[in-house]
């Protein structure tokens, strides 16, 4: 089961992936800003009598970790993120000044995951895949058994990800979509970390970035 979430001032899609038979779940991406929003995913849990295994990031733009803190902190879960992606965590607080987002609390990341890796909670298994270039640590989880993947922001709907934030390589970005994303099969459903829904197929169709 996918619940999904759309978070915070940047319309962050925060993902629940429960696993049918155990009630194991994974919180992909937690950007959860608002007290609200953490008390929607928190009673979301709760209600669903779900046991949340793992907190796994796609990458660390401040958007998708608001949430981290609070995550690890209500579940007593570890949090996982690429090596590579550090640079990017590390700088999240200073960015928050920026952006005038005082109520960000800074958290911790506990284990580093890399390409291959599996997650596996219940019956249920996700690969990771290492995608970098809007961020370079980012990673994308798929599940082949129910045909999906949790790309973060490397693709979307009729467009890819942003490139002019620091640290990013839209080079890497365009080789990451069309040497891993797009050598899945067309029929698997992308869920991305802003927007709705495509699928693989339809985005090597039409995108106009990596047609
Ligand atoms: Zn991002
Ligand atoms: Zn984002």
């Amino acid at each position: 089961m996918i619940q999904i979430f759309e978070f915070s001032p940047f319309h962050e899609n925060t993902y629940v992936i429960a696993d049918e038979a155990t009630a194991e779940a994974v919180i992909i991406d937690p950007g959860c800003y608002e007290q609200a929003e953490k008390e929607a995913l928190g009673q979301f849990i709760e209600a669903n009598k779900l046991d949340v295994k793992y907190v796994l990031l796609t990458h660390s733009h401040l958007d998708h970790v608001f949430g981290v803190a609070y995550v690890k902190r209500k579940f007593n879960v570890n949090a996982y993120l690429h090596e590579l992606d550090m640079v990017i965590f590390n700088d999240v607080p200073t960015r928050c000044a920026l952006y005038g987002l005082r109520g960000f609390e800074p958290s911790t990341i506990d284990a580093f995951l890399k390409e291959g890796d599996q997650f596996r909670f219940g019956n249920t298994v996700l690969d990771v895949l290492f995608v970098p270039g809007h961020a370079p640590g980012h990673v994308a989880f798929v599940n082949h058994a129910e045909r999906y993947v949790i790309g973060g922001d490397v693709l979307f709907k009729g467009s890819v990800g942003r490139t002019d934030f620091p640290y990013c390589n839209h080079a890497d970005l365009i080789n990451s979509i069309r040497s891993e994303l797009f050598t899945l099969p067309d029929d698997y459903t992308v869920y991305p970390g802003h927007m709705e829904p495509t699928t693989i197929g339809t985005e090597k169709q039409t995108n106009p970035y990596v047609k």
